[in-house]
């Protein structure tokens, strides 16, 4: 007869067996192993704990600070203060980061200029303006957003355009639009349908920006993995598997395609308008999609932010990228200050030197984000090794062209 000691130990090992704890590590040497492993004499891991380290002998290129001044056109110094089912309402901002905190970095890495797309509008706009664009000019540019809180007022189509040259007197450099039009702004603001991206009461504001030479900052869509199923074929199941929030699978979501399709027919309908298609147009696991859509749209350029991670994983292809489209690739990083959360855009040195890496060096199998895991899949990066003549085209040349600037 079992006795209730050896009773409970043998429950205990069979339940081992079937439920590990989420991060149990099994350590070989332990003289329970063979039991605990269960019939397949493996042993188990769980990935969140495998931190693989390379073997690889691969040239490790050091680049402290860019060979050109950068003006890195895609950061969020500061963000909407309050914000309801991904709509930010209300113009008051959070402010990220101090210019104080962010200058040394800047001047460390020879970022000459960041541009912050979040500057909000209204009096939340006029104070960031004051605050980091005029305390120091040539350093900071802001951005306005739309205020879609004034959405359901029968004017707004006027309302909107007129906000756009509202901030055009106050300073800003241009629009910003989050993917919020098109995955959560909805007919009653934060309930009811979708409102697509090409719904025509934003053509007013489209035409106000082509008209004050106020180039729009566009998110449209996001990684094809945010539109499948978060399951073990998915290849940012970690990533999504930390944000569940951020996949746009099932519900009432509109497809990455059908996303791109309104957006193309916004573009068509804006000739004179630019437009920064941002995270490499949206769509770098497809560079031929995103390469028709620069061919088709002259009035379209595109920035790399928090994607040098796709782009690095396949080197050659990105290479004809940049030497196709050399003149409408903008650097941008998507730099949050404070955003540890995210570690491919956390604004710090090491950020910075990976993009340069990335850009300015042929070095091979190396991690896309300042982080202990790849953040945002597993896999690693190899470098560009672009010529001086592309690099300062995309450092900053076409950055002030777009935006108007004196570099
Ligand atoms: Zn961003």
């Amino acid at each position: 007869m079992t006795s209730r000691r050896q009773w409970l130990r043998q429950l205990s090992l069979t339940l081992s067996a079937f439920a590990q704890p989420k991060s149990a590590l099994f350590v070989p040497s332990s003289k329970e192993k063979p039991e605990a492993q269960g019939d397949n004499h493996k042993a188990t891991l769980a990935l969140s704990n495998y931190e693989p380290r390379s073997a690889l002998h691969a040239q490790e290129t050091h680049i402290e600070a860019a060979s050109f001044p950068v003006i890195d056109v895609h950061t969020h110094i500061t963000v909407s203060a309050k914000s309801k089912n991904g709509v930010g309402l209300g113009a008051e901002r959070t402010y990220l980061g101090q210019p104080d905190e962010l200058l040394p970095l800047m001047d460390r890495k020879n970022i000459r200029a960041m541009v912050n797309l979040t500057g909000g509008y209204d009096d939340g706009l006029a104070q960031v303006i004051a605050k980091f664009d005029k305390a120091f000019p040539g350093r900071f540019y802001s951005f306005t957003e739309p205020c879609y809180e004034r959405f359901l007022e029968p004017k707004y189509p006027q309302i909107q355009a007129d906000g756009i040259e509202y901030a055009h007197r106050t300073g800003a450099k241009g629009l910003k639009i989050l993917k919020t039009l098109g995955l959560y702004l909805r007919e009653n603001i934060t309930s009811g349908k979708l409102v697509k991206i090409d719904d025509p009461r934003f053509d007013p504001m489209w035409d106000a920006c082509g008209q004050l030479n106020m180039p729009v900052a566009i998110h449209v869509s996001d990684p094809i993995a945010f539109f499948t199923p978060i399951d073990r074929f998915n290849e940012r199941y970690e990533e999504l598997n930390n944000h569940p929030d951020w996949s746009f699978y099932d519900h009432d979501f509109p497809s990455n395609a059908e996303l791109l399709q309104a957006r193309n027919r916004m573009f068509a309908r804006h000739p004179r308008t630019q437009f920064i298609v941002l995270h490499v147009g949206n769509f770098a696991e497809n560079l031929d999609n995103v390469s028709e859509s620069l061919d088709r749209f002259s009035n379209m350029t595109v920035d790399i932010a928090a994607r040098i991670g796709e782009l690095g994983r396949q080197p050659r292809r990105s290479r004809r990228f940049f030497d196709r489209h050399q003149d409408r690739i903008l650097f941008g990083t998507d730099a949050t200050p404070h955003g540890d959360e995210f570690p491919q855009q956390v604004f710090n040195d090491k950020l910075y030197e990976i993009y340069y890496r990335f850009l300015e060096t042929e070095d091979e199998y190396f991690d896309y984000a300042p982080a202990k895991v790849p953040p945002q899949g597993r896999w690693r990066i190899y470098g560009l090794g672009l010529p001086h003549s592309i690099l300062e085209k995309v450092y900053n040349q076409n950055a002030a062209r777009v935006l108007g600037i004196e570099i």
